[in-house]
């Protein structure tokens, strides 16, 4: 049996491998190029900061090319990895389990959960490695009756050298990503194509066939039995919309806001970010040391970078951005959004404040990169895995079928919602 997966990131990892445990022959068809982390030119892109090749958060796509950039309205940028790992590759680690929207339509997924994260080390990063200011921030914020706790972290922490650049990559090979979930199985039952970009699933009579490639400037058809799609919330959309199906119009981001102030030599990027998080009902807050405001957000020039310090809000964002067939993406903030925003900023700043940072105190970029529910789970649909409307023989295996923003870490959901779906998939073709 023959199964094409399109997308290396948690969905696409995880499906391939439990397909291939399963006896299908798998293809692993990659948009992106094989992952490389930029850290290592670090310091030379330090020195163009405010200078024309860091105009603006477009420019991060010609020094780091695993990074894709959407300008989705004026207020909203949205960030993605397009390579080996996908957004997997640039993470920052966090590993929870996000379930907002699950119970509503009848879906657990503990059994998942739990057997992903038996394959991990989850572990926070020990206080003592922490900056002494994001030490005292946590303190400040438990005594301010928050409840902060360590994150939990899909690291190997005696390999992490604490560089702070997690989103760049990681060089020291102490950061997971979904790369290492399908390793074992490159040529023993999965096939890997990088740098092939599935433009549209084949169909005959309401079933799939296979899927069109371009690679390089040849395009090419692929024949499966069955086509798995986890490209993302915006690339699975993608290419159900150029293959004239539909995509529903929900499209959810996890809207993050730093806010900026700072604070004398308290060298923030010298430590894993999101080292702890507060979790409220639609957003969590957690000290951040954006790179994206830092590098391209003009409210965040005038400080050094060993002055700075960020607190970061990650919002569960109202459902309803669009992702176009020629990949456009469409979504802006609602007035509710803007509401959490600043009540959470206020909370960001009285952390801060107790914790002897100073202002300005300055929003960071706006952006979003947890991108979901475009083909979304229904309670119809939770037996089946298989939402009713897609032909026979194409699936969808990534965050696009979780139905709510989260306003937490993603990968693990996304990759639990693909375990689940592999598993249909094997019960149903074999
Ligand atoms: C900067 C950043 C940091 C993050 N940090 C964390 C974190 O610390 N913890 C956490 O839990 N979550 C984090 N996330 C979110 C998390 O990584 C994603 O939610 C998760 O990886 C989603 O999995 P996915 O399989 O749905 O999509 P992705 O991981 O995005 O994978 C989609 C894959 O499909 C490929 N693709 C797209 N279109 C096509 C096409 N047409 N043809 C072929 N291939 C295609 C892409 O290249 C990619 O490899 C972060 C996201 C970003 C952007």
């Amino acid at each position: 049996m023959k199964a094409i997966v399109v997308g290396t990131g948690a969905g696409g990892a995880v499906a391939a491998r439990e397909l291939a445990e399963n006896g299908f022959e798998v293809t692993i068809l990659e948009a992106g190029k094989p992952f490389s982390p930029l850290t290592h030119m670090i310091s030379w892109f330090r020195s163009l900061r405010g200078s024309w090749f860091l105009k603006d958060e477009n420019s991060i796509e010609h020094l780091f090319p695993h990074y894709e950039v959407t300008r989705a309205s004026h207020d909203l940028a949205i960030f993605r990895g397009v390579t080996e790992g996908g957004c997997t590759s640039i993470s920052c680690g966090n590993m929870v389990r996000a379930e907002n929207g699950l119970k509503e339509i009848g879906l657990d997924l503990s059994i998942e959960f739990e057997e992903i994260e038996k394959t991990l080390t989850i572990n926070p990063i020990p206080r003592e490695r922490w900056r002494p200011l994001t030490q005292q921030m946590y303190d400040k914020a438990k005594q301010l009756g928050h409840e902060p706790k360590p994150t939990p972290k899909v690291d190997d922490l005696g390999k992490c050298v604490g560089c702070g650049y997690c989103e760049l990559g990681c060089t020291t090979g102490a950061k997971w990503d979904s790369r290492r979930v399908y390793k074992d199985y490159l040529d023993k039952g999965i096939s890997l194509s990088t740098n092939t970009t599935v433009q549209k699933v084949l169909l005959d009579s309401n079933h799939a066939r296979g899927v069109v490639v371009t690679h390089g400037s040849s395009t090419e058809r692929i024949n499966a039995d069955v086509v798995v799609l986890s490209a993302g919330g915006v690339g699975t959309a993608q290419i159900l919309r150029a293959s004239d199906l539909p995509a529903k119009d929900n499209l959810w981001v996890d809207v993050v806001l730093t806010v900026g102030g700072v604070s004398k030599d308290s060298h923030m990027l010298s430590e894993p970010p999101m080292a702890w998080f507060i979790k409220k009902d639609n957003y969590i807050l957690s000290p951040y040391f954006d790179l994206l405001s830092y590098w391209f957000h003009k409210p965040w020039k005038s400080v050094a970078v060993e002055d700075r310090v960020g607190m970061m809000i990650k919002l569960a964002d109202t459902e309803q951005g669009t992702v176009a067939a020629d990949g456009t993406v469409t979504k802006s903030l609602t007035r509710a959004d803007y509401e959490s925003l600043e009540k959470a900023k206020a909370e960001a700043k009285q952390i801060m404040e107790a914790s002897e940072v100073t202002g300005p105190f300055v929003d960071g970029m706006v952006h979003g990169g947890h991108l979901g529910g475009t083909v979304p789970l229904t309670k119809e649909d939770v037996e089946t895995m298989h939402p009713s409307w897609l032909p026979q023989d194409l699936w969808v295996a990534d965050l696009s079928l979780m139905p709510r923003s989260q306003g937490l870490p993603t990968m693990l959901t996304a990759a639990a919602l693909s375990l689940r779906v592999a598993k249909r998939i094997v019960e149903k073709k074999t």
